[in-house]
């Protein structure tokens, strides 16, 4: 008997089972594939990066001895879709049985449950062995329970794997530190150099260029910045927690026109492609904590650990249970275009160019940039979230629709009508003047809210909270902001109104 394994390029994990000996009687089957690279239009940043990955690991599995089918994006012998592929590889290996990992994405989980079907084979599906949670473990948490807050599973989280936890309790007296996590960054402390890689990607993008693949953003093939193998991953992993680590909680809300990547760790692509698995950063970065418990405060590890163990568990758990009618989620019933500065950065509004401006360059924003500017923008102006998760989708190094559209639709876009997050995360310009210099260098005043150049995002608040009343008037999070609403002058309302409807219908003015 022998067998097909498929790898998909998110499931580059070296240390699965799998991989720890060398069987003759099984082929494993890696592919670069339009199917992947067309589905939705991509940076071409991710696409490299995801390419170069997948070649790195497939040369690791050779030089250990195993057997392995690579097809190149542009080899003639390539079908480019996936069900293809797998027949491809199973005549070319003579298999008689086929196995593949679980996928975390719902289209691919689908498509290779309907090609198992096709195929006539004994088939079988292993755990990818990444996670913390099984596929339906949020799932089954959430079971008979009315809310679906974060905050109740990343406790239970924390007890379950012994993470900062004694006798029960939270280390450090407190299970969330976030309060504390919210400074401006004002040119101190210093940000020690990112870990850089400068590598010659040339040939990976030669080849991309040789096949019709519509793609976008910026590249310097002789010069790419992303780990891309599990020693790049490792390497970023420590230089993140001998660096990084001291100031992570107090400025990861921070935005600086200078500082693209502050002190963040730039881990995501290399833990979503899984190079390196959520247990080994916490493992690395709770390991490197207690030794230096004298230089580093249990706030900046706790913010960090909240973000992989919580959020990142939590939204693949939701995305399982919600997945698919998620997908399709417009509670707010927005339906505007998203404006074509999105695609250009042209625009005169500072926080958005250098916003999108640096994730045209760099495939990369961190998440206050993703969820404040670029999302708070959108949601304020009533787009469609298709067009809004299109668009993270396809920019995003790590963008992979499980942990996407849980961030886009449910925690930005407030689509999901409050499955994610309790309130929409909206802000007018005082919250984007308070975390960052964005608006010190801006063609418009923060402070004015009309007038030719008053900031757009005030104008674009007011209209928002009236516009969508009805949606908010019995949540109780928004309170505060439909009070003030209440209590707003009617023709000052009215003026706000008529700017933001200028600002909607033509943002190419703006
Ligand atoms: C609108 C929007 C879209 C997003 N799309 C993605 C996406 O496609 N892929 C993705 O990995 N993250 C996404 N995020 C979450 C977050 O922005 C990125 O994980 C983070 O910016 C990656 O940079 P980093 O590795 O330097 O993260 P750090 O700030 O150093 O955080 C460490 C790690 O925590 C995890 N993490 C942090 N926040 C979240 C979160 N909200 N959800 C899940 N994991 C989290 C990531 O794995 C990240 O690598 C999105 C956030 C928003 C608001
Ligand atoms: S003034 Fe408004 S548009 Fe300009 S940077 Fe500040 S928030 Fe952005």
């Amino acid at each position: 008997m022998h067998t097909l394994r498929l790898i998909l390029g998110d499931q580059l994990n070296h240390k699965h089972s799998w991989f720890q000996k060398v069987d003759n009687n099984v082929t494993y089957i890696i592919a670069e594939m339009k199917q992947e690279t067309d589905y939705v239009k991509h940076h071409i940043q991710k696409i490299v990066a995801f390419f170069c990955a997948m070649r790195n690991f497939s040369r690791e599995l050779t030089q250990k001895g195993h057997r392995v089918i690579y097809l190149k994006i542009n080899d003639p012998k390539n079908p480019q879709d996936l069900t293809k592929v797998i027949q491809y590889g199973i005549d070319r290996a003579n298999a008689t049985k086929f196995e593949y990992l679980l996928p975390d994405e719902y289209r691919l989980d689908l498509q290779l449950n309907n090609t198992c079907k096709s195929i006539k084979l004994q088939t079988e599906v292993f755990d990818t062995e990444h996670f913390y949670t099984s596929r339906y473990e949020v799932k089954n948490f959430f079971a008979n329970k009315k809310s679906l807050i974060m905050e109740s599973f990343y406790r239970m989280m924390r007890k379950k794997h012994h993470i900062m936890v004694n006798s029960g309790q939270p280390e450090g007296g407190k299970w969330n530190f976030d309060q504390s996590n919210r400074k401006k960054w004002n040119g101190e402390p210093e940000i020690p150099h990112e870990r850089g890689f400068r590598k010659d990607v040339s040939s990976i993008f030669d080849d991309i260029e040789q096949v019709d693949i519509n793609y976008f953003g910026e590249i310097d093939p002789t010069n790419f910045n992303w780990p891309t193998s599990r020693s790049d991953s490792l390497s970023v992993l420590n230089y993140f927690v001998q660096n990084f680590l001291v100031h992570f909680g107090d400025f990861q809300d921070a935005m600086h026109t200078d500082q693209h990547f502050l002190f963040h760790s730039r881990l995501s692509f290399a833990m979503n492609s899984k190079m390196i698995s959520p247990k080994e950063v916490i493992d690395k970065v709770l390991d490197y904590y207690y030794n230096h418990t004298d230089a580093i405060h249990i706030s900046q590890v706790e913010g960090f650990i909240r973000q992989i163990l919580g959020w990142r568990e939590y939204m693949r758990g939701i995305y399982w249970k919600e997945m698919p009618n998620y997908a399709n989620l417009n509670k707010l019933e927005n339906s505007n275009k998203l404006p074509d500065f999105f695609w250009t950065a042209d625009t005169k509004m500072n926080c958005l160019r250098h916003s999108i401006k640096q994730s045209l360059n760099e495939a990369y924003a961190h998440h206050i940039q993703r969820l404040m500017i670029t999302g708070n923008y959108a949601l304020l102006t009533m787009t469609d979230p298709d067009e809004v998760d299109a668009w993270y989708l396809g920019i995003y190094i790590d963008a992979i629709e499980w942990v996407e559209i849980t961030n886009t639709r449910g925690m930005s876009q407030f689509a999901d009508g409050g499955i994610v997050g309790t309130k929409p995360y909206v802000s007018s310009a005082n919250y984007i003047n308070k975390m960052s210099n964005y608006c010190k260098g801006c063609h418009y005043s923060h402070t004015k809210k009309l007038g030719e150049n008053a900031c757009p995002f005030n104008a674009l608040y007011w209209n928002f909270l009236d516009e969508k009343r009805n949606h908010f008037e019995n949540n109780n999070r928004m309170a505060m902001m439909m009070n003030l609403l209440n209590k707003k002058n009617k023709r000052e309302l009215e003026d706000l109104k008529t700017r933001a409807r200028e600002i909607i219908e033509h943002p190419e003015r703006f």
